[in-house]
């Protein structure tokens, strides 16, 4: 199934990463690809050390943000995020994980840093695989959303931002 968690929101990337735990129980295999993010994040650290500990886990960061903001991508940025998508790619070819998450894709996808039809060549591997897969992201593009299984809004009742409270570690990273 095609998961998409979109929508201005607080909540799509730890709605992916508790699907991810809840599998990660079961010891089922999970390939975690966190785009635009590219400085330690809470996520990070406890994945690397789930996969050091064992468990089926592959954790593959792009980025170079400390957190998701709306401007557009820079260049240095675009080639980290593509190359992140090759080698995510491959590791699906050789890990053959359960599930995918592909987090930030959908910014990725809004401002073309990835073709929608790289997105639809990754959602047909996952496929061949039987693997879940999961875009997060504002402004999911609306060719997923036509295709995805279900789509989860994250709607914006309130959000601290709006009063100024930035990005804070172990709460947004
Ligand atoms: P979480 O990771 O907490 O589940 P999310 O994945 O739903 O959140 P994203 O769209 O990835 O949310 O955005 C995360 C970052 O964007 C947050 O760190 C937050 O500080 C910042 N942010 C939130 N609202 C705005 C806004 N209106 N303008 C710019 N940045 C914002
Ligand atoms: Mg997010």
């Amino acid at each position: 199934m095609l998961h998409v968690y979109t929508g201005l929101g607080k909540g799509k990337t730890t709605a992916a990463l508790g699907l991810a735990l809840r599998a990660i129980g079961w010891r089922k295999k999970v390939l975690f690809v966190q785009l635009f993010k590219g400085r330690e994040t809470g996520e990070k650290i406890m994945l690397e050390y789930l996969a050091s500990q064992g468990f089926p886990i592959s954790y593959i960061q792009a980025g170079t943000r400390h957190f998701i903001s709306l401007e557009k991508p820079k260049p240095e940025e675009i080639e980290i995020v593509r190359r992140g998508i090759k080698q995510a790619f491959i590791k699906i070819k050789t890990f053959r994980p359960d599930i995918v998450v592909f987090d930030e894709i959908n910014v990725a996808l809004m401002y073309n840093v990835i073709d929608l039809r790289h997105a639809f060549e990754l959602i047909d591997e996952c496929k061949k695989m039987n693997a879940e897969i999961v875009f997060t992201g504002r402004y999911a593009p609306r060719e997923i959303i036509d295709v995805a299984d279900l789509v989860t809004e994250m709607v914006k009742v309130k959000h601290y931002f709006d009063k100024g409270i930035r990005a804070r570690r172990g709460i947004e990273y």
